[in-house]
């Protein structure tokens, strides 16, 4: 059994940590009365928490697994400048699971690894995605960019100089990106000291990234000023994922978002907008993005079991969508939709 798939969420302390956190933090700490809080903490974490070193033991056969690592919108949460309830207090303390838009796929039997996006967060989902692997591996197996807007592909200065000096990272990416990538510094700097390796990417050509996963790109109209914009279909031994974070309007694809949604068992499509009250009343038509209530609207006739495989992700730090106890959230779910949630995985 894949232990790994047991997501740990905000990460949990090691038992380092915990002897840090009881035999230092106290005596920084004034009062004695607070010495029982992190052994307490400890003990409970961890009874529920993963051992890595039997997940480690047991990277095995079973099925490829996609993770959550990111909901958020390109200019994440908080949002630089702003001072609205949505951020105010999430300057003052940080949440976790507000990361950048980003999916990982973790594969015990051709032990590999994947991530979806290179966004501005890809430290922390580098670090999360390694320890779903049980620590077995240290670097991805490739990453899959969707297109050059800030949130989707700016976490490749990580593996570069003047941070990791990874070597040879293969980043997959259609043919304008590439280009983009090969001829705009700083970004060109990594294809030349080969810290990342470009593999080229063909509309609607699967690639096999191994013996029992496809990754199929699919073209889609964005704003697309530096590069072409695709979503993923990701198709395993037994289910397959849908992955759209950036399109424009559903109706000025050349497909049908109903027939596309019929051939995946699940569907991480475009959140940006809620609905018209969270961009001030501007007329929809004039903002790129399908709102979530129009894409509720556009699927409400279909089955209930079709509807249920749309989980809504790239929310933007406006959207209220991102906190559980809203209206908007409750009429998601009443509706018979979901919203995609930082550790969420899905079997394939
Ligand atoms: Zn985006
Ligand atoms: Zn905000
Ligand atoms: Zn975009």
């Amino acid at each position: 059994m894949l232990k790994v798939n047991a997501f740990l969420g905000p990460s949990k302390p090691t038992l380092l940590e915990c002897f840090e956190m009881n035999v230092i933090a106290p005596m920084l700490w004034p009062s004695f009365s607070w010495i029982s809080i992190p052994i307490v903490l400890c003990a409970l974490t961890f009874g529920s928490s993963v051992d890595l070193t039997v997940a480690s033991r047991s990277f095995d056969a079973s099925p490829p697994v996609i993770h959550v690592l990111g909901t958020v919108q390109d200019g994440g949460s908080p949002h630089i400048g702003c001072d609205r309830i949505c951020c105010r207090n999430l300057f003052l303390r940080p949440a976790l699971d507000r990361q950048v838009v980003s999916l990982g796929l973790v594969d015990g039997e051709s032990q590999s690894s994947f991530l979806f996006e290179a966004t501005p967060d890809l430290p922390a989902q580098w670090n999360q995605l390694q320890k779903l692997t049980g620590g077995e591996i240290s670097i991805p197996s490739g990453i899959f960019l969707t297109h050059a807007h800030m949130g989707h592909y700016s976490g490749l200065m990580h593996l570069g100089r003047e941070a990791m000096g990874a070597q040879g990272v293969p980043v997959y990416a259609m043919p304008r990106m590439t280009q983009f990538l090969k001829e705009n510094g700083p970004w060109s700097q990594l294809v030349e000291l080969s810290n990342v390796v470009l593999m080229p990417l063909a509309n609607e050509e699967a690639v096999h990234i191994s013996s029992r996963l496809q990754v199929v790109p699919i073209e889609v109209p964005h704003r697309d000023e530096f590069s072409e914009t695709v979503g993923y279909r990701i198709v395993g031994p037994n289910r397959s994922v849908l992955f759209i974070p950036d399109i424009n309007k559903w109706d000025s694809w050349n497909r049908d978002l109903a027939a596309e949604l019929r051939q995946v068992d699940r569907a991480y499509l475009d959140a940006t907008f809620y609905d018209a009250a969270e961009v001030g009343y501007r007329d929809m038509s004039e903002i790129p993005h399908p709102f979530m209530v129009e894409t509720m609207d556009c699927l409400q006739n279909l089955p209930e079991k079709e509807r249920s495989k749309v989980h809504f992700i790239h929310m933007n730090h406006t959207n209220p969508c991102l906190d559980e106890s809203s209206a908007a959230y409750r009429e998601v779910r009443e509706r018979g939709y979901h919203i995609a949630k930082f550790g969420d995985s899905f079997t394939l």
